[in-house]
């Protein structure tokens, strides 16, 4: 079994910058990553691009500098398992493999939080982020009757970023409650300590707007058609359609971490979501194991890799190179730069919350894989269910292939306001370990191993 010193999950920019701050203290560092290259969700295929703005350069650095660290980073590696002491399981080329390591960087990512109208199982309808993948990684952009609908600020960076390439869309749909500024106003000043962030969001509404693509506010939506998206039904206004992109922000990716035993998460009131509680390095309720990045509470690009370097600098006081001095004064700069790149994070969340699930019809599919609609969901709850688990027991919500990854956030919302109750009281789903699906073929190399 292979040992290593420092263990670190993802190779975005909260894995790159943990392994190369790790391998500049002389740890041994395995990467392990499901993706053929380093970058993670922002920085997809960016060593495969011309880097054309301030992210793009950023992520072109931190790979360039991840490529070079000399970390054992495995791409195409799915992590499935984490045990005690620092046991880790993966799949690589067709076989399950192990290692031990003294300390675990566990850089998950975040996921798109489902966004289930009537209609959006339809073929045609698919999310943002998936349509940004294409886009990074194939220059693909979206064709025909298209329209972009929800909220949060990947949806109006991804319309920005179509724009950019001479893309259009037929217009979007902004779901998102009115009111944003005045609920975000209390949080402005917090945020102008990073005004970057506000000045790149109104330039790209400018560039959307200029570029004259309609944008309309609406409380509904609805996509139609038979067998396929062929309209959408906004407040009762019907436009023809043959792509759909919805988006409704991103939540932190805690499959990993929510299947650890003992390690505790806590409800994000914000971020309506809920996350693993955290001091301020990094360090989980569970001995040995880190998480840096979105996956401990959404962030952002810079905040992730900067939370990255300090869960290593952590790391290294832990393993006994650097006294907690030491530790302190080496990450004095990073934890100014980490505080000021998270100032506008209130403001964001407060400008941009996720849609209600209160809204949800009970006609609607929460759960596709074994298409649980909302409405049996209400229906386990008035028979007595308080939580996910118990009403996947009735429902089998969450049973399917994606194990709850997909409709998770919406199954708990829809339970916690079908019982009037404060979420952070509604349990979300259990996840056990393995938490990716792997073949029996795989789990006999680990014993050839
Ligand atoms: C679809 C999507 C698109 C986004 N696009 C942008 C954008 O364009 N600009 C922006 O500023 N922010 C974007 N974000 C927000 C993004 O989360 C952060 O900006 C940033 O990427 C977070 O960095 P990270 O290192 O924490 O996670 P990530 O960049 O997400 O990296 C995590 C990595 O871990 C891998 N991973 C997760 N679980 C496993 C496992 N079990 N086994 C192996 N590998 C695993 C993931 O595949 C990923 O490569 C996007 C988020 C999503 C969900």
């Amino acid at each position: 079994m292979t040992q290593v010193d420092i263990l670190v999950l993802g190779a975005g920019p909260a894995g790159m910058a943990a392994a190369t701050e790790a391998r500049a203290r002389g740890f041994s560092v395995l990467v392990l990553d499901e993706n053929a290259r380093p970058g993670g969700q922002v920085h997809r295929a960016v060593e495969q691009r011309e880097a054309k703005d301030g992210q793009d350069r950023d992520g072109a650095k931190l790979a360039a500098a991840f490529r070079a660290c000399g970390a054992d980073y495995r791409p195409n590696a799915t992590l499935w398992a984490v045990e005690p002491e620092g046991k880790v399981f993966w799949s690589e080329g067709g076989a399950a493999r192990s290692a031990r390591a003294r300390r675990l960087i566990l850089c998950a990512g975040a996921t798109e939080r489902p966004v289930p109208i009537p209609g959006w199982t339809l073929p045609g309808v698919m999310t943002v982020g998936a349509a940004q993948i294409a886009l990074k990684t194939a220059g693909l952009l979206p064709e025909g009757k298209a329209w972009i609908a929800g909220q949060g600020p990947l949806l109006w960076l991804y319309a920005n970023q179509v724009v950019a390439k001479g893309g259009r869309v037929e217009g979007i749909v902004d779901l998102s409650p009115p009111g944003g500024l005045a609920r975000a106003a209390w949080h402005l000043p917090n945020a102008l300590r990073a005004p970057e962030y506000l000045v790149k969001g109104l330039a790209w509404q400018q560039r959307i707007r200029n570029a004259g693509i309609p944008i309309r506010r609406a409380t509904r939506l609805v996509a139609e058609g038979d067998g396929r998206l062929e309209r959408i039904v906004i407040d009762g206004w019907s436009r023809s359609a043959e792509l759909l992109l919805l988006h409704d922000g991103v939540v932190p990716n805690t499959q990993v971490t929510r299947a650890i035993p003992g390690c505790a998460h806590d409800w994000d009131a914000a971020q309506r979501c809920w996350k693993p509680r955290l001091d301020d390095w990094g360090n989980t309720t569970v001995e040995g194991v880190m998480v840096a990045g979105d996956s401990g509470g959404i962030g952002g690009a810079r905040v992730a890799a900067l939370a990255g370097r300090l869960a290593a600098i952590e790391a290294a006081r832990a393993l006994g190179k650097l006294t907690a001095d030491q530790r302190n004064a080496e990450a004095g700069r990073i934890r100014l730069e980490w505080k000021r790149q998270r100032a506008p994070r209130r403001f964001l969340d407060a400008l941009f919350p996720p849609l209600p699930e209160a809204a949800i019809a009970d006609s609607t599919i929460v759960c596709r894989c074994e298409e649980v609609t909302a409405g049996k969901l209400r229906g386990a709850v008035a028979l007595g269910c308080l939580g996910a688990n118990q009403t996947k027991a009735f429902t089998r919500a969450g049973m399917g292939p994606c194990q709850g990854r997909i409709c998770g956030p919406a199954v708990h919302g829809v339970i916690a306001t079908a019982r009037g109750v404060d979420p952070a009281t509604v349990d979300p789903f259990r996840t056990r370990f393995p938490t990716k699906p792997l073949t029996l073929g795989e789990l006999a190399a680990l014993a050839a191993e």
